[in-house]
């Protein structure tokens, strides 16, 4: 039999990363873990150093209660449950309280034997089984499973056991830094990212890129093909302060469609099943009954990927995005169908019978007008193929005199393929809000929290809200946002944002300013600021101009933003053209 790396190796690394908040110390103690890690266990490693058991797209999660696990604790100690419960309100980390009772009296050793040691394939087997377990019994199977892993894994392994299971790992390695890790490992060259970024962009699975990487080396990487059925990574757009700009960037080779204020999503569909991804790569297809039929009402080809952005739609008016977002939730579905309907408006096609992610924008578009037939709920976006600015500013406005957010204008050149992943200039968004010198709102990740005072106090009074930098991978300060909130959105805040709280200062954050608070970067709010300044305070852009960063002045808050990751925050590259051009 091949060998197996243990769990308790793989969690002494887990416990280095802890301690280092350098992102290449990270990633050189990454490449250590994956070349002690066997080449069949490559993909579960991949998934579990970001606590996943999965691929993100894949129904699987964990996310057990904390009230289970620490049943499961209480069993795989000699405590009750009572003890646990008292030892949680002390840590607030179920994780430290198996840490720290866990091997006292392993009351279920005798059942289970003399074990030998914990491999990481048994514990992903086991976390697997506990997330697929279902209908009656399978409470109790589930905290059996998860009890004999706490009790077959040392002290350190059942923090990160219990911590997984909640899915609440956050070693802050993000998807970006394991993929450099992967290059370097594998193909000896950090260099050799882009290639490896490709592959995860069309396959959304780090553990497959990973595996095919860690056999074949750079050639595997051609085995991985866009499949229906996993999503591809969105493609994104740029954005301009000044619609002239728009020939600079794409000449006279442009459409524009209407940029919909809605969410968006990508729709498989092979045969009649019909599966929806969300931008967060999420499936939502439960939560819309109603376009899973209009689709398959609408398109009748076998193997197809068509993207649409869906608007909620009531008397004759499309509503705004809060309005749709009464539509994400597990119960009461039918209710909300008829409550909330929604039209879906496609505006690209990624897949039919083949891949057409190569193919430019003006053929894709095609392919979708031919493909779907429009019906109540399907359309196809709106969109107009002129090149005259003054036609694109009068579509412009009659958009957003209809409610919408603004336009997309989208590259027609013959290099105007689908750049999974990718926020690039074939895509530019030209949005309302151009009245204020920033014209546009921007999405900032929250790494840190001030405690409010008078009317605020026992609440957080300001929050520190950082870009992405994406070269480095890290979180960059850019304003303490204090104004915007209503007093309801105060009072959620501590809730919200309790679960990414963080005793010290995250690896990826980087930051001048200590707040009262700090957060793990996950929490993604919309934010409209003033304008753009240098600031000796803040991080974003720090290494361009010297030592000082960009500051956003009066940053006022929009919004919070679920359906964005961290990682989808305006990058301190995008924060840095704004400025120039202010
Ligand atoms: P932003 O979220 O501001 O970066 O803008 C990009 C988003 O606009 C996309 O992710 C889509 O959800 C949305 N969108 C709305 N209408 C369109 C459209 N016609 N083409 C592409 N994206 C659109």
């Amino acid at each position: 039999m091949s060998r197996s790396l243990s769990f308790s190796e793989l969690t002494s690394y887990f416990l280095q990363l802890e301690e280092t908040r350098s992102r290449n110390e990270m990633t050189d103690i990454l490449v250590d873990l994956f070349k002690e890690t066997p080449n069949s266990e490559v993909d579960i490693v991949c998934y579990l150093v970001l606590g996943q058991i999965n691929a993100e797209y894949e129904e699987e999660v964990l996310g057990l209660g904390n009230k289970m696990v620490a049943k499961a604790i209480s069993i795989a100690s000699s405590k009750s449950k009572q003890e646990v419960q008292e030892l949680f309100r002390e840590t607030g980390d179920l994780g430290t309280v198996a840490e720290k009772i866990s091997g006292e009296t392993k009351t279920l050793n005798s059942f289970f034997g003399e074990q030998k040691e914990l491999t990481v394939t048994e514990v992903h087997q086991g976390l697997k089984d506990i997330s697929r377990f279902e209908g009656s019994g399978s409470y109790d199977k589930k905290l059996r499973t998860l009890a004999g892993l706490i009790t077959r894994a040392d002290k350190v392994g059942a923090r990160y056991i219990v911590r997984i299971s909640l899915g609440k790992l956050r070693l802050g390695i993000g998807a970006m830094t394991l993929l450099d890790t992967l290059a370097k490992t594998y193909t000896g060259d950090k260099k050799n990212r882009p290639e490896v970024e490709r592959a995860y962009n069309i396959s959304s699975d780090v553990g497959l890129v990973g595996k095919k990487l860690a056999y074949k080396g750079h050639k595997g990487l051609e085995d991985i093909e866009v499949e229906v059925g996993r999503p591809i990574r969105m493609m994104l757009a740029q954005r301009l302060e000044n619609l002239d700009e728009v020939k600079d960037k794409l000449e006279d080779r442009f459409a524009a469609e209407v940029k919909y204020d809605g969410e968006r999503m990508q729709i498989h569909k092979k045969n009649d099943e019909v599966k929806i991804y969300s931008r967060r790569m999420e499936d939502i297809t439960h939560q819309y009954p109603d376009v899973v039929k209009a689709i398959n009402q609408s398109i009748g080809s076998k193997e197809v990927i068509v993207e649409g952005e869906a608007v909620a739609y009531k008397d004759g008016e499309l509503q705004d995005f809060q309005t749709l977002m009464q539509r994400k939730r597990k119960y009461d579905i039918q209710k909300y169908v008829e409550k909330i309907p929604v039209k879906i408006f496609l505006f690209d096609m990624l897949y039919k019978e083949d891949s057409l992610l190569d193919k430019p924008f003006p053929e894709r578009r095609k392919k979708l007008e031919q493909t779907i037939s429009e019906n109540e709920i399907v359309k196809c976006s709106d969109i107009i193929k002129t090149t005259e600015l003054r036609e694109v500013e009068k579509f412009f406005n009659k958009s957003v005199d209809e409610g919408q957010e603004g336009i997309m204008i989208k590259s027609c050149s013959k290099d105007s393929i689908y750049r999974a992943g990718a926020r690039e200039w074939l895509w530019i968004k030209w949005k309302k809000d151009y009245e204020t010198r920033m014209s546009d709102t921007v999405d900032l990740t929250v790494v840190g929290g001030f405690a409010g005072r008078g009317r605020r106090s026992g609440l957080y009074g300001a929050l520190l809200c950082a870009a992405y930098n994406k070269q480095k991978d890290i979180f960059e300060t850019v304003c303490k946002l204090g104004t915007g909130f209503s007093d309801e959105t105060l009072e959620e805040l501590p809730e919200k944002l309790k679960p990414f709280e963080s005793e010290k200062k995250p690896a990826r954050v980087s930051s001048k300013i200590e707040p009262d608070q700090w957060f793990k970067p996950e929490f993604v709010v919309e934010v409209l600021g003033a304008e753009l300044t240098k600031s000796p305070v803040h991080t974003a852009g720090i290494d361009t101009i010297g030592n000082e960063g960009i500051a956003i002045r009066f940053p006022r808050f929009i919004g919070f933003r679920a359906d964005k990751k961290s990682e989808d925050s305006t990058t301190t590259k995008e924060i840095m053209v704004m400025y120039e051009k202010n």
